[in-house]
Parts: C-alpha cells; structure tokens; sequence
C-alpha cells in the first residue's frame, strides 16, 4: 500500500511515520529529505537544487517530480511508499496520481493528524526544560514533580514568546496552504482524519487500525 500523510508542525507527523515505517515494512519519501540529499551528494541536479534554494526560490514542482518518480519506478519501493511533504497543492496531488497509475500503482489512504491551534499553542508555551539534567516538561501535559530537587521550578526554563508566535504562523500557514489538498483526497474517499491530540500509543493504535482495514481491501 501507498500513502501519504499530512500533519501541521508540531502534531507528531514524524514519530507516526516511524511507527508507520517500522510495523509495515513502508519506505518513508520525504521530499525535503529527498532535496537536501542531492545536495549533499553533490548530483547534478542537487547543484541546480542548490543554487535554485540559496537565491531563495522555490524548486520546481517538474524537479520534485521527477525526484519521486525515481522512487515510484523502482521495484524495491513498490506499493510500500508513505508521501511526507508531498503533495502540497492540488497539481501535485493530480500529478502523484498520474506517476503512481504509470507504474500500475495508486494512493490506498490518506492520513491526516488533527491538532487545534489551542493545543499546539500549548504544546509550544507549556514546555520547559530543567537546566539541571536537561528533562523535558509541559505543564498542561507532563509538569515536572512537585517537590523535585533536581526540577524545581528555579531550574525549568522555557523558550522565548516569539518561538510560539512562529509556531502558531507556522500551523496556520500550513493548514490554509494544504486545505486545497485534503479536500482533493476528500473527495476520493481516502482521507481519514486521526485525533491527534490522544496519546502516541493511543494514535498508533488509530493508525494501525485504519491501514489493517486499507490491508484486507488490498
Ligand atoms: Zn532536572
């Protein structure tokens, strides 16, 4: 099965997509992942990705594409694909579908992680790190012990306002730009929202359930 997955930052998109990748045998294409590693590679085409990015453009979707095709046209990643990063407008998501039907292949489910601004906001603001042993806490869902002598509330440090500002710019950007997208998959009948705002095993468990259901369709 092929899938793609979406999630605003911040909603846990990349600890789902390990779970994912590890329980189902999957190969997880990040296409951000995909363009820094041209770069690094120093291919042809990463010098062109390169100089395309540092005079601050964005890559052609026509890049993109023929970046995914190497993936979809090889064997190995047959039918075992989780999109991440891609689609991201509506011409990408016709053109995966059209890459994908070339190869006798299509898009079994599409996920997206649910998370209300309210959350995220104190995802971002509840957060604090003891800077004593360097632990990580959230005092909406994870507060440090009470009474601790090593994370006492002197030792908790929390970021700055305009790290929450960014992060809120950043979910609302992302929801607005992707809306377009997930109406697409809508419309097919392949989306599945999941709650992302249970537990991570709770999550996992909604995940698994769905891509069983995908599995016995297959
Ligand atoms: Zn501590």
């Amino acid at each position: 099965m092929n899938l793609v997955i979406f999630g605003p930052p911040g909603a846990g998109k990349g600890t789902q997509s390990n779970f994912i990748v590890k329980n189902y045998n999957l190969y997880q294409l990040s296409t951000g992942e995909l363009l820094r590693n041209e770069i690094k590679n120093k291919t042809k085409l990463g010098i062109e990705i390169f100089s395309i990015m540092n005079s601050g453009n964005l890559v052609s979707d026509e890049i993109v594409s023929d970046l995914i095709e190497k993936f979809i046209s090889n064997d190995t990643y047959k039918d075992r694909l989780i999109f991440d990063g891609y689609p991201r407008n509506k011409s990408q998501a016709e053109n995966l579908n059209y890459l994908l039907k070339k190869y006798n292949q299509k898009i079994d489910l599409v996920l997206k992680l649910s998370v209300s601004l309210d959350s995220i906001k104190k995802r971002i603001s509840g957060r604090s790190v003891c800077s004593i042993c360097g632990k990580i806490y959230n005092e909406y869902f994870n507060p440090a012990p009470i009474n601790a002598e090593c994370c006492a509330s002197k030792f908790l440090q929390k970021r700055s306002d305009d790290t929450l500002e960014i992060g809120v710019k950043r979910y609302q950007t992302y929801e607005k730009n992707i809306a377009p997208v997930i109406d697409f998959y809508k419309q097919s009948n392949l989306l599945k929202v999941v709650n992302g705002e249970t537990s991570i095993s709770d999550i996992n468990s909604e995940i698994g359930a769905l891509i069983e259901v995908v599995k016995g369709w297959l």
